[in-house]
């Protein structure tokens, strides 16, 4: 049986088992149209919820041995060339709102662009914020992440997040229960986070405003960001940065295929246009031996890869 055929098995088993379901399924879509790097296979299945209620339904009622993948903006993903078995999440509409509450206080739905929630929080007066200004993810994914920039992390700033598990059970999980670390969130994998309550302080918008833009001219100049790009690619080691590991180990400009090390930040790996998932891929592990021939050090991937190869 060929894969188109498995896909199309599988979204006909989902349809017939998910009478009530309002959100779309899509076999066979194409990964590489959702991430940065702008790499990666086909999604068995995509499935976009319509909203909250209709991902618990699609949870608890797919047998648990269906994988299950979420995916954000794309913006910290390296897809393989195979790409991804079973169901591939990506939240949209229905996830989109964002809320002014009392006391400096934000509510995003879990799909909604960082750079949206900095905006909106610099429209209501609320400070502490604007680092989102300079991430290119959604609220999801910096849940997951731990996103930060500019001195600040999301585990700074989230007072609480709504998650649905693999069960289909809503949970909502104080920010303690998130265990965060540096780019870690120590949650329960299967958990797909929804919602977030973030918490500020009161400031004038023309100021937040103003920081806001400082933070992307600093971006424009000092990172890539217009190219096909995952980000920092490694986690800063304790006590060192990544990009001068890299550097000493001589790999700015190193290339592998269609990909290469930028010039402008070495922990930032580029498609030039035509690499492939696996070109990125051997040209991040060609970095980390190189770096641990140097330095002894091993560079861990902060992007997260998935998928399989083709
Ligand atoms: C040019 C550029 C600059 C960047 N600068 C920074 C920076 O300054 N600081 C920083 O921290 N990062 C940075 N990043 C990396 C990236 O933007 C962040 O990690 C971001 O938080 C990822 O969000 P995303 O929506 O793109 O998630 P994705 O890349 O799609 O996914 C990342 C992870 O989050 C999980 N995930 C996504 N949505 C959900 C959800 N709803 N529930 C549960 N898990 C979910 C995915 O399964 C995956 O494990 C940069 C990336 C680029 C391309």
């Amino acid at each position: 049986m060929n894969e188109a055929s498995v896909a199309s098995d599988l979204a006909a088993e989902l349809t017939t088992q998910l009478p009530e379901l309002r959100g779309k399924l899509t076999a066979g879509a194409v990964l590489a149209d959702f991430t940065w790097f702008r790499v990666g296979g086909p999604a068995e299945i995509l499935y976009s919820p319509a909203d909250e209620a209709d991902l618990s339904y699609f949870m608890a009622n797919t047998k648990l041995d269906i994988p299950v993948t979420i995916i954000g903006l794309g913006s910290n993903l390296l897809v393989r060339d195979g790409g991804i078995s079973g169901v591939v999440i990506r939240l949209g509409k229905g996830f989109g709102d964002i809320k002014i509450e009392p006391e400096s206080r934000l509510r995003a739905g879990a799909a909604v662009p960082d750079v949206k929630v900095a905006r909106a929080a610099a429209d209501a007066g609320i400070a502490g914020l604007s680092f989102y200004r300079g991430i290119p993810g959604c609220v999801g994914g910096a849940l997951r992440m731990n996103g930060g920039a500019h001195g600040r992390e999301t585990c700074e700033v989230v007072v609480e997040a709504r998650a649905v598990d693999r069960a289909g059970k809503v949970h909502v999980l104080p920010v303690a229960e998130l265990h965060y670390a540096y780019r870690h969130c120590g949650a329960p994998d299967d958990l797909i986070f929804t919602e977030a309550l973030f918490q500020g302080e009161p400031g004038d918008p023309a100021a937040i405003l103003a920081e806001m833009d400082g933070i992307a001219a600093y971006r424009e100049q000092a990172q890539p960001i217009k190219s096909r790009t995952g980000g920092s690619t490694f986690k800063n080691p304790p006590g060192n940065k990544a990009w001068q590991l890299i550097d000493a180990a001589g790999c700015r400009g190193l290339r592998v295929g269609g990909a290469h090390v930028s010039e402008m930040h070495c922990n930032f790996l580029i498609n030039e246009g035509a690499a492939t998932g696996a070109d990125i891929e051997e040209l991040g592990e060609t970095v980390r031996a190189r770096v641990k021939a140097n330095s002894g050090i091993e560079l861990e991937w902060e992007i997260k890869r998935l998928g399989k190869p083709r």
